[in-house]
Formats: structure tokens, C-alpha cells, sequence
């Protein structure tokens, strides 16, 4: 059974801002702001990694000509934003691109409540970059 966003290609034409062969741009049916809208594969993917090479370009082709659009509409930065898996509302892949007045740091210092900007040290980082490289693969 096709989720909803599988229809929606379909069921949205008239709100589709852009397509290609592999993905969309539409806004979003409970924008959190004005210009909020969301980059969509036309055919049902779970992840990033489910994408061919193709349709990873025409996704990010799509992402990058929304920023631009959302900057010219709106005047404010663009953001793009992809959810962790079990956050999603539905289980189709999708981006979000939103016109912002602050970065992505402020953003998600707000959100985590944690401080915007800390300064680690090498060795930190080190740690860092090596606690995340034991699961740098496609296989899960
Ligand atoms: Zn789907």
C-alpha cells in the first residue's frame, strides 16, 4: 500500500512548484511558516541511500533550485532540513527547505536546549571523528 506521499505527486499537481522525472517541490500542507515546502521523490525511498545516482542529483538539483527560489520569495536564508528517521510523519523520503532569520547552529541550540557554539579541543574531536567512523557505511 503506497503511503501518502506516494500519492501525492498525483494529488498535488496543482501545487507543485517544480518536477523532473525523479522528484517534486511542493509546500507543505502544515507549513510551520510561509514558504515553508518540501522536496519530494516522485517513487517511494526510505533514505538518501535509497536514491541511484540520478535521482540523489535531481533530489539535490531540486533542493538547491527551492533555497534559491525561497531566498528570492522570501528575502530570508533558506534552510534544508531532512528528519532522523523515527521523527518523520511519513516514511517517503522528503526535505524541507524553510525562508529562516537565524542558522542552523542558533536553530538547534534553541531546539536542544544546549549552547550554540563550544569550543572542543583535537583531541575531542579526535574522539569524535572516530567514535562516528566505526559506523560510516551503508550497512546498518
Ligand atoms: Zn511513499
Amino acid at each position: 500500500m503506497p503511503c501518502e506521499l506516494c500519492n501525492a505527486f498525483e494529488n498535488e499537481k496543482d501545487r507543485v512548484i517544480y518536477s523532473d522525472a525523479h522528484v517534486f517541490v511542493v509546500p507543505i500542507l502544515h507549513p510551520i511558516k510561509d514558504g515553508h515546502v518540501m522536496i519530494i521523490p516522485i517513487r517511494h525511498a526510505e533514505n538518501m541511500k535509497d536514491l541511484s545516482a540520478d535521482k540523489s542529483r535531481a533530489f539535490m538539483t531540486a533542493a538547491n533550485l527551492a533555497m534559491d527560489a525561497v531566498k528570492k520569495t522570501y528575502g530570508q536564508t533558506p534552510m534544508l532540513l531532512v528528519n532522523g528517521w523515527e521523527y518523520r510523519s511519513e516514511p517517503h523520503l522528503h526535505a524541507h527547505v524553510l525562508p529562516s532569520n537565524t542558522n542552523l547552529r542558533g536553530l538547534y541550540a534553541a531546539s536542544e536546549g544546549v549552547v550554540g557554539r563550544n569550543k572542543a579541543s583535537v583531541e575531542e574531536l579526535t574522539a569524535m571523528a572516530d567514535k562516528i567512523r566505526v559506523h560510516f557505511s551503508y550497512e546498518s
